[in-house]
């Protein structure tokens, strides 16, 4: 009979070399072996038990450099999804994510928030019918993760405050009553920061790399990534950027406060400047509009004030998304040449960047949670072959 504290290990070195297949694609039991420093029937235990779980998979075999070719494990691509919702107002978006994080559907409903089990309903008749077009079985899904504009309790069962959905108390069992797979709630700027950090590093970076991101919708939040470890803060309010003041004494916030970044940054501001959407207000920039080239040239400068400051306390990578990194874009130039003229250690603003690449972005996010988490608990709950040492 084997020790709590060697299963532990055990488990532990089952969740490495998973990670190591993860962060390198294709590997051979040699390269996990050297890798890992574990010895080869070892390896092999472990690529069985994650293989029997569904996570590794083994196809091919490794390019030659001489001698018998070895055979390449990978991340089973193919075997498990991971749904991601993000709640708004207006609408819901799906999306699914394979192992890898990388999207594979997705779809926006027309669906505006209502606190009330018709709408939870409604939500659930959605994920049933996309799970059903993804050609997903039940079995398939490893869970769903929920976006929502919201401060979450200390252990994600409700939300705390959903000002931006009229709402403060949404418990996790609203969702999961009408839902058939395991499910869990992050708040929306947290979760895009963590899709925005893992499809912007590679795995051997994860380490090293820390970011800020800004979230610019029609809330404005962020997350911090520090070594690819979430920075939640000691209430779950880190990276309330949206409630850092620009000005004191300015323009009335809705938290109660005078002069917060929100009031200046959020996009419905620039939406009715240009009488619709944000499409519509980039429109009329592009078509040389005097009203919106002033009215953003002053933008940029309450954005670059908030992005500026952000740095200066945290030193890293600061990353401009939500609705607003989709088409901030072709502005960057000017966004770091502002950046550059208000800070005195920074030659340039190019540590700032925007995030337009991932569609539905705080969905992805909080597929991204729910897996990384969901697998940790796979691995940990499996029964082990008894001859796995170490
Ligand atoms: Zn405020």
């Amino acid at each position: 009979m084997q020790s709590i504290s060697s299963i532990g290990v055990r488990k532990r070195n089952t969740d490495a070399v998973y990670r190591f297949i993860y962060s390198q694609e294709r590997v051979s039991v040699r390269d996990i072996m050297e890798g890992l420093d574990l010895s080869i029937p070892t390896v092999n235990q472990h690529l069985k038990q994650l293989q029997a779980l569904r996570l590794v998979t083994s196809r091919g075999v490794m390019r030659s450099t001489g001698g018998r070719k070895a055979r390449a494990y990978s991340i089973d691509t193919g075997s498990w999804v991971t749904l991601g919702l993000d709640v708004t107002l207006r609408s819901v978006s799906l999306v699914a994510i394979n192992l890898p994080g990388r999207t594979v559907h997705q779809r926006c409903k027309p669906l505006p928030f209502r606190n009330c089990s018709e709408y939870y309903r409604e939500v659930g008749r959605f994920v049933a019918e996309e799970t059903r077009i993804l050609g997903a079985h039940p079995q398939d899904v490893m869970g769903i993760g929920i976006s929502l504009p919201a401060i979450l309790s200390g252990d994600g069962q409700f939300t705390v405050n959903a000002a931006p959905l009229g709402e403060m108390y949404i418990p996790l069992s609203a969702f999961a009553e009408s839902l058939s797979a395991p499910c869990s709630l992050h708040n929306d700027a947290n979760a895009g920061g963590y899709a925005a950090f893992f499809s912007m590093h590679t795995a051997q970076a994860y380490d090293k790399r820390h970011l800020a991101y800004l979230s610019v919708s029609d809330t404005v939040g962020g997350s911090i990534m520090i070594g690819g470890r979430m920075y939640p803060g000691m209430q779950q309010h880190s990276a309330e950027f949206g409630h850092m003041t620009l000005y004191p004494g300015g323009m009335p916030c809705y938290c109660g406060q005078r002069g917060c970044a929100y009031a200046y940054l959020n996009t419905a501001r620039l939406s009715q400047a240009a009488g619709g959407g944000l499409e519509a207000f980039f429109r009329l920039l592009e078509q040389g509009d005097a009203g919106c080239m002033e009215k953003w040239e002053a933008y940029l400068d309450d954005l670059t004030l908030l992005v500026n400051n952000i740095r200066a306390a945290l030193d890293c990578e600061v990353i401009i998304g939500g609705y607003l990194g989709r088409f901030i874009g072709p502005h960057m130039q000017t966004v770091q040449a502002k950046l550059a003229a208000r800070n005195m250690f920074e030659k340039t603003g190019g540590y700032a960047s925007a995030c337009s690449q991932i569609e539905h972005i705080s969905a992805v996010g909080a597929a991204m949670i729910h897996q990384h988490t969901a697998v940790r608990q796979l691995i940990a709950r499996a029964d082990c072959p008894e001859n796995i040492t170490g």
